[in-house]
């Protein structure tokens, strides 16, 4: 008799036990590393991508948020939207505009405060305190620490883009 055979069930599972077709059953796992959920809900990698990852709902909502500003944008991107955001802002009197303020005074540009959030810094930090939080960010996210790690991923963009667009700051600050 050839029944139940390896020769003879052509591979469908569905003829095997049920321990045996248990493996068949492919469920797409949450992206998100060491989440063990179904992953159903995909988000983009970035704009443009037509590469998904797939998350659980908590994971789809915790990369969502992580989702900023940035994203998807390379370094120099950012710094150049940063650039022409001031241009349009005010075409005179840059000096006054231009240094690092001190708290609420207003003189943050919004993608260099966003900039700021992204690095876990306040409003007021000082370019050394910039540098610093960078390269701890940089080093928890980077892909050879952590591969295979989406958030990880969205994160060590956004501290890249980040800290170019304070670098560019500092650069244009008067000294
Ligand atoms: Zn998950």
């Amino acid at each position: 008799m050839a029944r139940s055979t390896r020769s003879s069930d052509w591979g469908f599972p569905r003829w095997r036990g049920y321990e045996a077709s248990r493996e068949a059953v492919k469920i797409r796992l949450c992206d998100r590393h060491g989440c063990d959920k179904a992953g159903d809900r995909p988000a983009p990698k970035s704009p443009n991508n037509p590469e998904r990852w797939y998350f659980c709902e908590e994971h789809a909502g915790e990369y969502n948020r992580n989702w900023d500003y940035f994203e998807g944008l390379t370094a120099e991107e950012a710094a150049a939207r940063e650039a022409g955001e001031r241009r349009d802002a005010s075409g005179y009197g840059q000096a006054s505009h231009y240094g690092w303020g001190g708290p609420g005074d207003g003189s943050r540009s919004r993608d260099e405060r966003h900039a700021l959030t992204a690095l876990e810094l306040e409003d007021d930090a000082d370019f050394e305190a910039v540098k610093k939080a960078w390269r701890r960010l940089a080093k928890e996210n980077h892909p050879d620490v952590k591969p295979n790690d989406a958030m990880a991923a969205v994160r060590f963009q956004s501290v890249q883009a980040a800290y170019e667009v304070l670098r560019a700051a500092e650069e244009r600050r008067p000294r």
